[in-house]
């Protein structure tokens, strides 16, 4: 506190006026927003109805954005799980918060905003799933999915680590839970609250309600279905394609084992009895039955996947719906923000894939939507680059925490506004990916995107750049990096990765340019 202010302080303490200031601090403090964070996992833009896809209906993720904002140029800074949760927690890229790769444990001795909000009056909950092989400081109660935790009969461990084990679906289960909290929370403080969705992960368990819902509906092809990747190295050595990756019985379920499969270990009688009865007595069936092989094989799978994938998806959406209930028939409406988000993009079915980890637009990109009251105008379009390092500093800005300077990403508030719509903002973005060889033997890589260019370098085993005009070539099908008359473009490009790499620290890429 300065002399100055101390002095004014104290002259109110004089006047009596003081108490009546506090008084009007402890109402404002009272009155801070409160913010539930729905986090997905691996729900691809492609299948939200609020994106624009015709493939399925998420009409709670659309109440989200009809009421709020959509944004349509998120993109993740290392396109997978725990990484991307990593990347949530610190503002980060990977190379600073050090969870460069899944299935390791995540250094909780730094500092996470929960924990900042926590030292400024927020009480902070994290339920479901978190996949950092840790649990992090700063939240008042923690109780989530052990690793990429199970579809049915889910563990959930708590801080102190005990582990309960809850019957029923997981993404029901880890409303309910959320639910119960928001009724047995503090009610005299303000709250960041984190529904952490396991749905709509591999292997894509529908809710036996949801099951067969999509029979009816055969699914168009993706333009870049059968692309045969020329012209691009990494692309051509994957692992994560629908017609070799993807497998019959685990990810699709056909004769699949029900006693012996590790998948149905959880399984109650009745939900396995639901399971082997549509997926033995319908889908294996007609397996069988049509006996297919070569491209009608590969286009039966992607059929498959689609009707799994958007089963499991609909439980979600309608999970959405129930936290948008309870905040609305609760009387948080008005004071509550909500915000729903994929921890990255997912492929469906284009380039032939599943999965994600590439620079390319489906998996770099994801979904986002924000729901404020009084500050964004319902309807509202942004289009601005904004990354997942910069939901920390935007969460910490909304509840009026003074954002510490080594966050790397930074607050979206000033575009939330529909006074203040054109502030200065990012108009290019660094990526860097690094899980190799397993599971999908998807090279390491790291570039920059700006508004019509995409500059990818693989290297660790594969030495290959890659150059996309996302204008003419938005599906990035034709590798443009070796044709001379873009060199002037390359070197300019590289001057800008170069400038990213070094404003963001990232001294391994540095080294590589
Ligand atoms: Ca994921």
């Amino acid at each position: 506190m300065s002399i100055k202010s101390g002095f004014f302080i104290g002259l109110l303490f004089v006047s009596g006026i003081y108490s009546a200031l506090q008084a009007q601090i402890t109402q404002q403090k009272s009155s801070r927003p409160n913010i539930i964070f729905i986090f997905s996992d691996d729900h691809a833009y492609q299948t939200i109805s609020a994106y624009g896809s015709k493939l399925a209906q998420t009409p709670n993720i659309d109440r989200i954005a009809n009421s709020g904002a959509i944004f349509k140029n998120t993109f993740i800074t290392n396109s997978i799980c725990g990484p991307s949760r990593a990347c949530l927690l610190t503002g980060k890229y990977s190379h600073i918060n050090g969870y460069k790769l899944n299935e390791k444990s995540f250094n909780i001795n730094q500092q996470i905003f929960p924990e900042l909000l926590q030292q400024n009056g927020y009480q902070t909950a994290w339920i479901g799933k978190m996949h950092l092989g840790a649990i992090p400081n700063g939240l008042d109660y923690c109780n989530v999915l052990p690793g990429q935790g199970s579809y049915y009969n889910p563990d959930f461990v708590n801080a102190k680590k005990d582990t309960t084990r809850y019957e029923g679906y997981v993404t029901d289960i880890t409303t309910d839970l959320s639910v119960n909290w928001l009724n047995n929370r503090d009610k005299t403080k303000p709250f960041f609250l984190v529904v952490g969705q396991k749905a709509t992960h591999r292997e894509w368990f529908p809710d036996i309600q949801d099951l067969g819902m999509y029979d009816s509906v055969n699914f168009p092809l993706p333009l870049t279905f059968y692309d045969d990747y020329d012209g691009r190295l990494a692309a051509q050595k994957q692992d994560m394609t629908i017609d070799k990756t993807m497998r019959l019985k685990e990810d699709l379920k056909v004769h699949i084992d029900y006693e012996k499969d590790w998948l149905f270990k959880r399984f109650t009688p009745e939900q396995r009895k639901a399971y082997y009865d549509y997926y033995e007595g319908k889908v294996s069936k007609e397996f069988d039955e049509r006996k297919l092989s070569g491209k009608a094989l590969v286009e039966w799978k992607y059929q498959r996947y689609l009707k799994d994938y958007l089963a499991t998806a609909h439980s979600l959406d309608r999970n959405i719906g129930r936290i948008l209930d309870y905040v609305d028939k609760n009387g948080l409406a008005e004071n509550t923000i909500i915000i729903y988000a994929s921890d990255q993009g997912f492929y469906m079915g284009e380039h032939g894939w599943f999965d994600k980890r590439f620079m390319y637009e489906e998996s770099l990109r994801t979904a986002f939507v924000m729901r404020y009251p009084g500050v964004i105008k319902p309807g509202t379009v942004i289009n601005k680059f904004t990354l997942g390092i910069d939901w920390a500093p935007t969460i910490l800005d909304i509840a009026g925490v003074k954002v510490p300077a080594d966050i790397q990403g930074v607050s979206i508030v000033p575009l939330l506004s529909a006074q203040n719509t054109q502030p200065q903002w990012r108009k290019e973005m660094y990526y860097h990916y690094y899980e190799f060889p397993q599971p999908h033997h998807v090279y390491p890589h790291f570039g920059i995107r700006t508004e019509k260019y995409k500059l990818i370098r693989f290297y660790g085993g594969i030495d290959s750049w890659e150059l996309f005009d996302l204008e003419k070539d938005p599906h990035e099908l034709h590798n443009i990096y070796n044709d001379k008359k873009y060199a002037k473009l390359i070197s300019r490009l590289k001057t800008s990765l170069q400038k990213l790499i070094i404003a963001y620290k990232d001294d391994e890429a540095l080294k590589l340019l």
